[in-house]
């Protein structure tokens, strides 16, 4: 269609749109229909067949099906029936159907994710600027772009002022292009160099642009490789990649003893296909294959409680930084604070403050109106209902003018502005030029150390001294301080921009203004201190407005340092490295600076997360490990470098994904614990027994039901385990600490072997301990009584990883619903299989007498007595070592 080649007259009678007012709404419906959403096609999903497929080439898989062939062999050959293969290919099945549905629903839980992230579209249609949905937007829509924004489809350019966008989802230039709605293109232009045109996916960087829309979803540069995009593989997290690690060795393992197990079997004389029947199934068993599929369960459960709690997970490896992160680096305004800024004070030059609730007289009504003729905000009423546009600050301002009885709109009406230099947290402050009867006036308003002087004004001298004094008056009450000047015009200057009106400025005044710490803020800060976490603050306010504030919600301690912006540029990065552990306050900062706190922390080893909203944010939140941007002030460039995004903006919600990354990591833990002590015990119970020339204590078949039944079933529901008691009051889990840290290991060796003895005395009863006359011995009995205190110990077994120290009767049971629930499936199928006839005979069971019952429940329940105990001695070490329990 050549669009960047077209006038953009032809464009607009194209596409029957109008360069001021837009598309009518019922235009929009008609092209919507026509044209589809603007969005990319979603990647196609592996259906229910390609994921079976998966399952099926999963080498643990294969080996349990050259089992079911080796079993029907010898089903044929020694007539050992059919019921064997039935049931292995059943188990099979059994597993993929558990593991697939436990995918989809992580699945599901991801996806719901990606909704979130639709970013609004600016757009004017029936004449009226509006934002919505970037879905909806249709070739001929007139948008508007402003720096921050994410370009929500590919639109030619009508104007442009300063637009600068950063292309490289698209060309690969990380350098951002200058854009320009004049000049002339080619179609055959490469992207980069077509400067009038807009590509959806880029970042606005800088200026503003306005432009009509001419592509939208997949015909859109970006959309047309969407399709390569989607191509990408799923990125695992570290902690899933070290546990695909240890499933290598765990196999490694399996299959090493699998190979002792048939060497020995073969020497104490046991058939060459019945001993490679049980090697293969002990390899298999002695795999956890659930594993994988319950820490990718237990990670979307805890990104689905993120979103509960407001934070929005952009990238699945930040659920693991957070649960390590040591440090926070957090914007004060608006996360901390309410960001409900409220003038408390005035002071126009030549009186004295006064408060806001004082009557006014003609200086400070001046400084007030020349306050909000610099002003952006505004506040409406529709119908009794407050409509409030702009940034709180500003806000402030205009509320405070209104209350004094005039209105916003009758002083533009009077004092027309011709001109704005917006307001940049760099430079910190913001200008506007108006005509007045008899000329022009430029005002400038901003941070009172930025203001430029003119330092011939007598005004400016004679205040300049009760001006710092009331500044820092004003500051130490933890007001924000805006300070006002002005410079009169005869004619408009040439150059406006702000080496011309922001320099030499007449002095008019100062206004304070209250922002309330968030309520939560506090304890937040308290609760990631005890958790070991040092929460910093960063601002573009007045040192002392920070420190006074800091000091407030606890962040600024005795011994601690407040820095500014200045100091901090004067410091060199090995100097900031050493210091930055005592620095709790920086003031007057640019957004620039937060990457070298971020990077000064990393350097000391720690993790850090670190929030943002601008667009000069994006570097630090790239660079720290866990980027947040904020879901309600922050721009688009901000969120999409970032790596979770707070829908509330508030502090605490950092805090509280923190303790769910935490919640995570230990559930992870807690299901390696429960699931491995079982694997490790059935390789050994085997090996043992087999050495000992005492044949078989459990057979193929009930070691891959144990598996499945036992611990598969219950093994999800770890995932929904809620958080220790102590977990926010230890120490972060350092990064590079392993899995079977903290003895993890020691723990798992110890059940494991637990679970041998207790299996191998029950065989051993079973097959040799002469009870009674009326009590039958035989090897059968033996197996079945090993097969069902295997199967039920690890099931009870998992009430004991519940909790590290906590006892299971103060936690209760019933704290986690579904895995109790689990369990007691798990025990009955066990049971029912040891007494339903039928199930007796596929699984190679015998009857046991009362006495071998009881003898198996009492043996069974053996490992909760021991863990209860040993959970006990370590509550009382730790109560004496002064912690509380
Ligand atoms: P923060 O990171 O705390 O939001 P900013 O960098 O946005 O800090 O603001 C720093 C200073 O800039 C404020 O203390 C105030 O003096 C000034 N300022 C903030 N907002 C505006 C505005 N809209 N117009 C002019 N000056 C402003
Ligand atoms: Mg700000």
């Amino acid at each position: 269609m050549k669009w960047m080649e077209r006038k953009l007259e032809d464009i607009f009678k194209a596409l029957k749109t109008n360069r001021e007012n837009g598309l009518s709404s019922k235009q929009a419906a008609e092209v919507l229909q026509q044209k589809g959403y603007n969005e990319f096609e979603e990647e196609k999903k592996e259906g229910i067949g390609a994921k079976l497929l998966h399952q099926f080439s999963e080498v643990t898989t294969i080996i349990l099906l050259v089992a079911a062939l080796i079993s029907t062999y010898l089903a044929v050959t020694e007539g050992h029936g059919y019921a064997e293969p039935l049931v292995i290919i059943a188990i099979v099945a059994l597993n993929a159907v558990l593991g697939i549905r436990q995918e989809l629903s992580a699945e599901k839980a991801l996806d719901a994710l990606k909704n979130m992230n639709t970013p609004a579209a600016k757009v004017v249609r029936d004449g009226i600027l509006q934002p919505i949905n970037s879905k909806e937007l249709v070739p001929g829509d007139i948008i508007m772009v402003e720096a921050g924004d994410m370009i929500p489809a590919d639109a030619r350019l009508i104007e442009s002022s300063n637009l600068l966008v950063e292309e490289s989802a698209l060309t690969g230039e990380s350098v951002p292009s200058e854009k320009n709605a004049q000049a002339e293109v080619k179609e055959s232009d490469p992207l980069g160099d077509r400067v009038n045109m807009l590509f959806s996916g880029c970042l606005v960087t800088n200026g503003r642009g306005r432009a009509v829309v001419v592509a939208t979803g997949m015909e859109t540069e970006m959309g047309k490789i969407a399709s390569l995009l989607n191509n990408t593989k799923k990125s695992k997290t570290p902690l899933q990649q070290r546990l695909i690690e240890l499933g290598k060795k765990l196999s490694l393992v399996a299959v090493v003893s699998g190979v002792i197990i048939f060497g020995i079997g073969l020497l104490h004389g046991e058939t060459i296909m019945e001993m490679l029947m049980t090697a293969v199934s002990l390899a298999v068993a002695a795999v956890p294959e659930t594993l994988p599929v319950i820490v990718t369960v237990t990670l979307a459960f805890g990104i689905q409680n993120m979103v509960r709690k407001n934070a929005i997970i952009r990238r699945i490896p930040a659920v693991e930084a957070l649960g390590s992160a040591s440090v926070i680096c957090s914007d004060k305004t608006g996360t901390l604070t309410q960001n409900q800024m409220t003038i408390k004070q005035v002071w126009a030059v030549s009186h004295e403050p006064k408060a806001d609730t004082e009557a006014f007289n003609d200086t400070e009504t001046e400084l007030l109106t020349m306050f909000s003729l610099a002003s952006n905000a505004s506040i409406e009423l529709n119908n009794g209902e407050e409509t409030i546009i702009g940034d709180p600050t500003e806000t402030a301002i205009i509320r405070l003018l209104h209350q004094k009885g005039t209105k916003k709109s009758e002083l533009e009406a009077k004092y027309p502005r011709v001109h704005e230099l917006p307001f940049d947290s760099s430079r910190k402050l913001m200008t506007t030029v108006h005509r007045t009867e008899d000329g022009y006036i430029s005002i400038t308003k901003g941070a009172f150390d930025r203001i430029p002087l003119d330092p011939h004004a007598s005004c400016t001298n004679e205040y300049q001294a009760r001006a710092n004094e009331v500044h820092d008056q004003f500051a130490e009450q933890a007001l924000r301080v805006l300070a006002l000047g002005y410079k009169h015009y005869g004619e408009l200057p040439e150059q406006l921009d702000a080496a011309e009106l922001e320099q030499g400025l007449r002095f008019a005044g100062l206004v304070g203004m209250i922002d309330p710490p968030r309520p939560e803020s506090k304890a937040a800060v308290q609760a990631a201190m005890d958790a070991g976490i040092k929460t910093v603050m960063i601002t573009g306010d007045h040192m002392a407005t920070a420190s006074a504030i800091a000091r407030e919600i606890g962040i600024l301690k005795e011994g601690d340092l407040a820095i500014s912006g200045a100091e901090l540029e004067r410091m060199s990065d090995v100097e900031l490295k050493q210091k930055v552990r005592h620095i709790s306050v920086y003031g007057r900062v640019s957004p620039e600076d937060k990457i070298r706190i971020v990077q000064a922390w990393q350097a000391n080893g720690e993790v850090v997360a670190m929030t943002g909203d601008g667009v000069n944010d994006a570097p630090a939140l790239k660079a720290a490990d866990v980027g947040t941007a904020m879901g309600i002030t922050g721009t688009d460039v901000a969120k999409s470098a970032s790596d979770m995004v707070l829908t509330d903006d508030n502090f605490a919600t950092i805090v509280d994904a923190v303790a769910e990354g935490r919640r995570v990591y230990e559930n992870i833990r807690k299901t390696l614990y429960f699931l491995l002590s079982c694997n490790f015990s059935e390789i050994m119970i085997m090996i043992i027994a087999v050495a000992f020339g005492w044949g078989l204590p459990v057979i193929a078949i009930q070691l891959l039901l144990i598996n499945v039944v036992a611990d598969g079933i219950p093994g999800f529901c770890l995932s929904r385990e809620k958080m220790e008691p102590d977990t926010m009051r230890q120490k972060p889990i350092s990064k590079n600490a392993g899995i079977f840290s903290n003895g993890l290991g020691k723990k798992i060796a110890l059940q494991a072997s637990l679970y041998t003895v207790l299996t191998l005395l029950g065989f051993y009863v079973g097959k040799f301990v002469h009870i009674s006359d009326q009590v039958s011995t035989s090897h059968e009995v033996g197996q079945t009584m090993a097969f069902v205190i295997l199967g039920w110990s690890s099931v009870v077994h998992i009430f004991n990883v519940r909790s590290n120290t906590q006892s299971i009767f103060t936690i209760g049971f019933m704290s986690n619903r579904s895995l109790f629930w689990c369990a007691m499936l798990s025990i009955a199928i066990i049971f029912g299989i040891a007494i339903i006839p039928t199930l007796m005979e596929i699984f190679q069971i015998v009857s046991l007498s009362f006495t071998h019952w009881v003898i198996v429940t009492i043996l069974s329940i053996v490992p909760l007595i021991v863990v209860e105990l040993a959970k006990l001695s370590t509550r009382k070490k730790l109560r004496a070592q002064g912690q509380s329990i």
